[in-house]
């Protein structure tokens, strides 16, 4: 008999995938949305330190929702943040989100006065820090695990893609094998939640790329991901990419089926946020046009990879899942950047 999953479990009313707001409400007793605030203003790229100047996709705020208020202090934004996710979602408990630019990147006591603050409001359930796989001192994990004693802590790397060729292309400044080792140590050294970000869309991808990208993280201890589809702003290195027609995205058919067939090899256990996380600002947006209406494209995706029968673990069987993945290179941890502290 296959043990292959046959149908989406009900719990996941209807979506193609296990979606992260089931774990958040299991996990916190009710509805929780998201604050995104900004503590950094810069990351190893912008500083040169990798060699680059920007990833190919970045704008100019280092990918932050609300652009506007960067530069406010903490508490305003929160105050402002909350508000406005408060009324648009119907929620009363938060998380607070470290979005901006490299966190950890950021002087240390910065990141730890904010975290204090999430610990502080009541309503405030956890805090979620978003970080590159190859910004990770030891003092910054410590704090986590610290502060996890006190509320809950998770942490989303910008992994992008675990294709060296990929990355290089993406100008990321790191490797599929640094972020393979800095997601194992953040789950075991800092002991607080993982969760990865990866954006599909790459002219080169293929099926079996997806299908290892999947295999992967179904072996690393991650409990959630996060899908971006590649997408050109103004102001990037891939708008003149685009420019000069060296680049092109892919329509929202052939984004839906590669999310597809991702979704089918994805250990169902792990979360996922959802399958498009679309532009920050909309009056950046160059191309696909098909992201230019946020819930209708994330609507599109559901419905394309619903029509072809995709969903997550539809091919994942826990018992013959191999060990995949480049193997790590000890010597890699000594290319992590320490913040200051
Ligand atoms: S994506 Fe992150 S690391 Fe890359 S340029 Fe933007 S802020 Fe820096």
């Amino acid at each position: 008999m296959s043990l292959q999953a046959v149908t989406p479990p009900l719990a996941w009313e209807g979506k193609p995938y296990h979606p992260i707001s089931l774990d958040y409400r299991q996990r916190f007793g009710g509805k929780v949305v998201k604050i995104p605030v900004s503590i950094a203003d810069t990351c190893p790229n912008r500083e040169g330190l990798r060699g680059m100047q920007t990833c190919i996709f970045c704008d100019e705020h280092g990918s932050f929702a609300y652009a506007e208020s960067q530069g406010l202090d903490l508490e305003r934004q929160v105050a402002e943040h909350r508000a406005k996710v408060a009324s648009r979602f119907n929620a009363d408990k938060f998380l607070i989100y470290f979005q901006a630019y490299t966190t950890t990147f950021t002087a240390l006591g910065k990141l730890r006065e904010g975290m204090e603050l999430a610990c502080r409001l009541d309503d405030v359930v956890g805090m979620v820090v978003g970080t590159r796989p190859d910004c990770l001192s030891e003092a910054v994990l410590r704090t986590w695990r610290e502060m996890h004693q006190r509320k809950w802590v998770g942490v989303e790397i910008g992994v992008q893609s675990f294709d060296d060729d990929q990355l290089l292309w993406m100008r990321r400044g790191h490797t599929g094998a640094q972020a393979i080792r800095g997601i194992e140590r953040v789950a075991k050294e800092a002991q607080v939640d993982v969760g990865v970000h990866l954006i599909f869309g790459w002219p080169t991808e293929t099926d079996k790329q997806l299908i290892e990208t999947a295999r992967l993280c179904n072996s690393l201890p991650i409990s959630n991901v996060k899908l971006h589809n590649l997408h050109v702003l103004k102001g990037t290195p891939l708008a003149d990419l685009y420019a000069s027609g060296e680049f092109r995205p892919v329509d929202l058919d052939e984004y839906s089926h590669r999310v597809g067939i991702f979704l089918d090899h994805l250990d169902p256990r792990i979360a996922v946020h959802r399958l498009a996380a679309l532009s920050s600002r909309w009056d950046e947006l160059i191309a696909p046009d098909w992201v230019r209406h946020k819930m209708k494209s994330w609507q599109g995706v559901i419905d394309r990879v619903n029509d072809g029968g995709h969903f997550q673990g539809r091919c994942f069987n826990p018992h013959v899942e191999p060990n995949v993945g480049p193997q790590v290179n000890p010597q890699i941890e000594q290319d992590e950047i320490e913040i200051t502290t």
